[in-house]
């Protein structure tokens, strides 16, 4: 028979529970105990939602009070002395990797292409690796099993722990040099899962989708024909990837995986790899076929994902096949059941984790006992296919008649930099060396609480709006006291970057509960594109409206970029993402229009996403990628004349690997993050001639400290050696949100007072 199969389940709870539990012991405010008591629960909790859905591979282990990947750093030892030596409890060390103990924490990196971080395994020189006593995996294995569920446990695989990692501050090793010395802790972790009663282990080896190093793909053969071989006394491995295809690593597969029981592939993302991974499977390999989405919100089709599945049974047979989410449902939320305010039309389109498990079970079903078997299911979700894809929602003639007309030259500005840069110098008059900020300004918690009380409707739209224009007064105030040259408005009246547009766009809807674990104890609640999007009114305009009435300093206006808008939030997958990208742009595009209206002279559009949608290999795909995002902001920024400046701000300055698609959005100014950086990234700059401005921020808004002006002007002169002084903004890293109001104010003193030296100096 076919089996249904999920390779890990989300860990916050329905409500957040891991969340609040956590940081309740953070705070001192509950004890150790009470910490394990819920993560246990919670984890019998989810086995059991698994069992009593009818799912036949269960995983354990995929469980983490932080993250996973630091686990296996705990769990091999990998712990930096600056992290050992207080002799903390073994929770509280893992905790200060994470979250930092007076140094900073162990670093934190995007999990693939995905929203979620794990921490990095950091490896010393002389590093050596040891199994921790009571291993987490089997200790897991154990508690499910006593509560009478089997599972698989999940372990990340030795070359995806290696080739993730990095070597430890002040040293130099090359992680994956070190396989040998880690391949037998591995070894004697097979061996006690074993004896703990696990008959099968998922080792997850994702690194597998990327453009592997050669040393890292050679890895693959010894790693594995030492674990494969282990025979009985280790459980059977199905070895997971996902996120990508593995075709051009598949002779890994060929020459390397044959001993194992299973090979798993992402068959949502990548459907046409499954022909090459059949053929490279062994004569008694099995195929574990995730055609579940693990990593979007969406009903699967079912009449596809069984046609997928029907596919590989045929060459494979009935047992040698698992159906699978495609990766783990960690990336999705908790269970469509808490969203109470959603509309019918739509709930009927999702599918949270807790709905992905019966879908694998019906498909696994329909394939073991045909369709009869399951046939009201089936009937079911082909009717919430059609009224989807029929939907007006899905189908807004207006919005495509748009796109359809939508030309070549509506990307461009009307003139060159050089012409419009006289035109913005004539118009905006600015000093060399202008001084600007982000966007925000400190969100104080009278903020948040008026803007509460608004959305519960405790205060009027009236009482509301008179409350941010006190708060854009203030803000405006302040810059004029301190003399910055670019204004903004603050965004007081923005919840978040994102949904404050969704909120005001058609085609998108907001969730309650939908909750996604981005690192830690952080949860985002992404926004869900579902259907056509366009603008019925003005968005921003108001309030820059506003902020332009009340000074004569120019005024920036503030938007989030399309390709954010959109990475930010569940996609769509009923159409590319290059058309959503373009709807969100022709939105964007009519509010830039609208605001240079209204005597908005600079508009900054924020992409700090940009990098992030980047294909994980290089190649075609990243610029097939590249190309439709950087003319989605194009479309979205060049409606205006030569005179209104366009800004752009991205929250990170290595743009090394698509230097080429930065240059392309043709913005007049870049604000970039920096200031933690090597001033050396700016060298691409130089390299590339690049003729346009830029403000690499000069201080760090994620820290409260107040730097000196001396400071910032030795920061400022190190810029100097890769900028032109025309060419230099000076800005901070990013939005001030997170700041309170006195130390933005001394930050910007310094920054203000740094940038009036050099411009008397030049
Ligand atoms: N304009 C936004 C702000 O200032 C930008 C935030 C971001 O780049 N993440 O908060
Ligand atoms: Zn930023």
């Amino acid at each position: 028979m076919v089996q249904s199969s999920v390779l890990g389940f989300p860990r916050m709870g329905k409500l957040r529970d891991l969340k609040k539990a956590t940081e309740a012991y953070w705070g001192g405010k509950s004890t150790r105990e009470a910490l394990l008591a819920e993560g246990k629960r919670l984890r019998l909790e989810h086995w059991q939602i698994q069992k009593e859905a009818g799912v036949d591979v269960i995983p354990s282990n995929d469980f983490a009070f932080y993250d996973q990947v630091l686990d296996h750093i705990q769990l091999f030892n990998v712990i930096p002395e600056r992290y050992s030596k207080h002799n903390l409890d073994p929770l509280d060390t893992y905790f200060a990797m994470g979250r930092g103990l007076q140094t900073s924490s162990v670093d934190m990196v995007k999990w693939f292409d995905s929203n979620y971080h794990y921490v990095k395994p950091a490896l010393s020189d002389n590093q050596e690796f040891k199994l921790a006593a009571d291993p987490k995996p089997v200790r897991e294995f154990l508690e499910a099993k006593e509560a009478g569920i089997v599972t698989r446990p999940v372990i990340l695989g030795p070359v995806s722990f290696l080739a993730l990692g990095k070597a430890d501050r002040g040293s130099s090793i090359n992680p994956i040099t070190k396989l040998a010395d880690l391949l037998p802790v591995y070894v004697d972790l097979l061996a006690q899962l074993k004896a703990a009663g696990a008959e099968d282990v998922q080792i997850d080896e994702p690194v597998l989708v990327f453009d592997l190093a050669a040393d890292v793909k050679a890895a693959f053969k010894p790693a594995y024909e030492k674990l494969g071989s282990l025979g009985a006394s280790a459980p059977r491995l199905t070895l997971a990837t996902y996120f990508g295809d593995i075709v051009h690593n598949i002779e890994v597969v060929s020459s390397s995986l044959q001993s194992l029981h299973a090979i798993h592939v992402d068959l949502v993302r990548n459907p046409e790899q499954f022909d090459t991974v059949v053929a490279a499977l062994g004569p008694k390999q099995t195929l574990s076929a995730g055609v579940v989405d693990g990593r979007n919100i969406w009903k699967t089709n079912f009449k596809a994902a069984i046609e997928k599945v029907e596919a590989a049974v045929q060459k494979l047979g009935k047992d040698r096949v698992i159906v699978a989410t495609s990766s783990s449902l960690l990336h999705v939320p908790h269970t469509l059941d808490s969203e109470k305010k959603l509309d019918a039309e739509v709930r009927d389109w999702f599918s949270f984790a807790v709905q992905k498990l019966s879908e694998v079970v019906v498909i696994a079903k329909a394939v073991t006992d045909g369709p009869a078997a399951v046939s009201a299911q089936l009937e079911a979700n082909a009717a919430s296919m059609q009224s989807r894809a029929t939907s007006e929602r899905t189908n807004d003639p207006a919005v495509k008649a748009r796109q359809a007309a939508v030309t070549p030259e509506q990307h461009n500005r009307q003139s060159p930099f050089p012409t419009r840069i006289a035109a913005q110098t004539e118009h905006i008059k600015l000093p060399l060396f202008p001084t600007t900020t982000i966007g925000s300004f400190p969100q104080t918690s009278e903020i948040r609480v008026t803007r509460n009380k608004f959305t519960k409707g405790e205060i009027t739209a009236e009482q509301y709006e008179k409350f941010i224009e006190e708060e854009i007064r203030k803000v405006v105030k302040l810059q004029e006291e301190l003399d910055l040259d670019v204004l903004v408005h603050g965004e007081p009246e923005r919840n978040d970057m994102v949904q404050y547009f969704g909120e005001r766009l058609t085609g998108y809807v907001f969730t309650t509960h939908a909750w996604v674990q981005s690192y830690g104890s952080r949860c985002v609640r992404p926004p869900i594109v579902v259907g056509d999007i366009s603008r019925p009114a003005p968005m921003t305009v108001k309030e820059s409206k506003f902020a332009v009435s009340i000074t004569n300093k120019p005024m920036k206006g503030m938007l989030t970029g399309p390709i954010t808008c959109l990475r930010w939030s569940f996609p769509r997958d009923d159409v590319h993402q290059s058309i959503q990208a373009q709807q969100l742009a022709l939105a964007l595009r009519d509010e830039v229009v609208d605001l240079e209206a209204a005597g908005v002279k600079v508009i900054q559009i924020d992409e700090p996403a940009l990098r992030e949608g980047l294909p994980l290999r290089a190649g075609t795909e990243r610029e097939k990628y590249l190309k439709w995002a950087v003319d989605a902001f194009k479309l979205s920024s060049a409606g205006v004349t030569d005179s209104t400046q366009i800004h752009s701000h991205f929250c990170y300055s290595e743009f090394q690997d698509f230097f080429h698609a930065i240059a392309a959005l043709d913005a007049d100014v870049l604000s970039i993050e920096n200031s933690k950086s090597d001033a050396k990234l700016l060298k691409v700059f130089v390299d590339s001639q690049y003729p346009r401005e830029i403000g690499p921020g000069v201080y760090d808004i994620h820290s409260p400290r107040v730097p000196t002006e001396e400071e910032i002007k030795g920061r400022i002169e190190e810029m100097l050696a890769y900028l032109r002084p025309e060419q230099l903004w000076i800005n901070p890293d990013c939005g001030l949100k997170t700041r309170k109001e006195a130390e933005a104010k001394g930050q910007l003193e310094s920054m203000v007072a740094a940038a009036k030296a050099f411009r008397a100096k030049y």
